[in-house]
């Protein structure tokens, strides 16, 4: 286990990371390795990306059988604050990037000591704490929900009532839903936050959405930045269900505006490496929506996003390759999307009791591709495949995936 020759097979030589950052790209007599923080599906696909062009893989991951370590050429099980394992992940890496947002940012601000590491601890750090996260679109002046931090006693008898009725969220670690409760009045926000041990938490007001969308941005180490189009997304149980991709999935307006938010917060982070930003759209109809703008960032991602899965084949770039890109220095281009999309996203849920789903009937519809992420073990809201769906016209698309969701058993949309 501490034995590093015995672990590794090639070792990054200084020579490839002196003198001024160029790109890595694999030039036949060596080779060059992306290092990934994480296992999961983001890091498999990640790593399918890199190995497309060329690149060999590592991935830091105590799970032995974790999806991206599986599909890696160098698979280091250790956790993430293993010195060890952090030092020998950089040993056989020339750069290195992350696949989720709760890898602990001293892990990366470790490895950023010896190697190029994007995006960087500092943005990680931000994305990671939504009070902190929120201040810093309030810096960017993109409007988000009201909202009061909340640490300390005093802060919990000092909310406004016009933050009720809202959604307390514990301000780390939370994902899919977790750590959130909802809360109608004073009472009940302390309640809830007595149920969270008190940690740090956001309280945010309740809005009334019309829908949920995102966008996913690409911002290289020179500034350029690009954009996959805007993503309308439907959660269910805190979980997202399905993302449809199309000219007008969003008010064209609207669409614009969270494209040049994203951009907006991914410069002022400095940020080098693919960011999802997602934000509300908000039902103006209600009054609960008077005095804020129509759209409102809710939080962001440091990598790429269950919402961008569609752009594997609608896309002539990928989220994955655009990961590629920035941490290898290739220049950027702005993706085109070639196909109208829709992505399922396949849960646990979708599996019988003991079995498989019926693909053969899924796959016998026209523009269906099918990505599963190698987990062997199905549960409630797990995360084990998705479906994109790609077609010549929207309704064809729609039509299609809701065929393919009837057959699966996902409810309508
Ligand atoms: P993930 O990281 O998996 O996207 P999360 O646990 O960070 O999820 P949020 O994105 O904060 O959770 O919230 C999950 C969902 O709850 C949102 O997509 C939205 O549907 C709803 N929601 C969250 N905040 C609000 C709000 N202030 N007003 C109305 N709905 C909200
Ligand atoms: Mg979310």
């Amino acid at each position: 286990m501490t034995d590093l020759k015995q672990a590794t097979t090639s070792f990054v030589t200084d020579d490839a990371l002196s003198g001024e950052p160029q790109s890595l790209l694999l030039g036949g007599s060596k080779e060059i390795t992306l290092g990934v923080m994480g296992g999961g599906q983001l890091g498999r696909m990640f790593a399918h990306a890199a190995q497309c062009m060329g690149f060999f893989t590592a991935v830091l991951d105590p799970d032995p059988v974790s999806p991206a370590g599986r599909v890696s050429h160098h698979h280091i099980q250790t956790s993430y604050t293993d010195p060890v394992g952090l030092e020998r992940l950089a040993l056989v890496s020339h750069a290195i990037t992350t696949e989720f947002e709760n890898v602990p940012a001293p892990a990366l601000a470790e490895l950023a000591k010896t190697r190029p590491v994007a995006p960087a601890a500092s943005a990680v750090a931000i994305a990671q704490d939504r009070a902190a996260e929120k201040a810093h679109f309030v810096r960017c002046g993109v409007p988000c929900a009201p909202y009061a931090v909340i640490e300390t006693a005093e802060q919990l008898e000092s909310v406004g009532a016009n933050l009720f009725p809202g959604i307390l969220k514990t301000a780390r670690m939370g994902y899919d839903g977790k750590g959130q409760a909802r809360v109608r009045n004073a009472a009940e926000l302390a309640e809830a936050w007595a149920d969270m041990q008190q940690l740090p938490c956001v309280l945010e007001k309740m809005l009334p959405l019309q829908l949920e969308c995102s966008v996913i941005v690409a911002r290289g180490s020179n500034g350029d930045c690009v954009n996959l189009p805007v993503q309308r997304n439907l959660h269910r149980e805190g979980i997202l269900a399905v993302t449809e991709v199309y000219a007008g999935n969003v008010p064209d307006q609207l669409a614009e505006r969270a494209v040049a938010a994203a951009k907006s917060i991914a410069a002022g982070l400095d940020y080098v490496g693919v960011l999802c930003v997602e934000f509300f759209v908000l039902d103006e109809a209600n009054p609960a929506a008077q005095g804020l703008s129509g759209l409102v960032v809710n939080e962001m991602a440091p990598r790429p996003h269950n919402s961008g899965h569609y752009s594997m084949d609608a896309c002539d770039v990928s989220q994955f390759e655009l990961q590629v890109r920035t941490l290898a220095r290739l220049p950027l281009v702005q993706p085109r999307q070639h196909s109208p999309a829709i992505m399922l996203n396949l849960l646990g849920d979708v599996w019988p009791e003991g079995g498989v789903p019926p693909w053969e009937q899924v796959l016998a519809l026209p523009g269906t591709h099918l990505h599963l992420y190698g987990k062997l073990r199905a549960a409630r809201g797990r995360k084990m495949g998705h479906l994109n769906i790609t077609g010549g016209s929207i309704e064809q698309v729609r039509a299609t995936a809701l065929q393919a969701a009837q057959i699966l058993g996902i409810e309508a949309f």
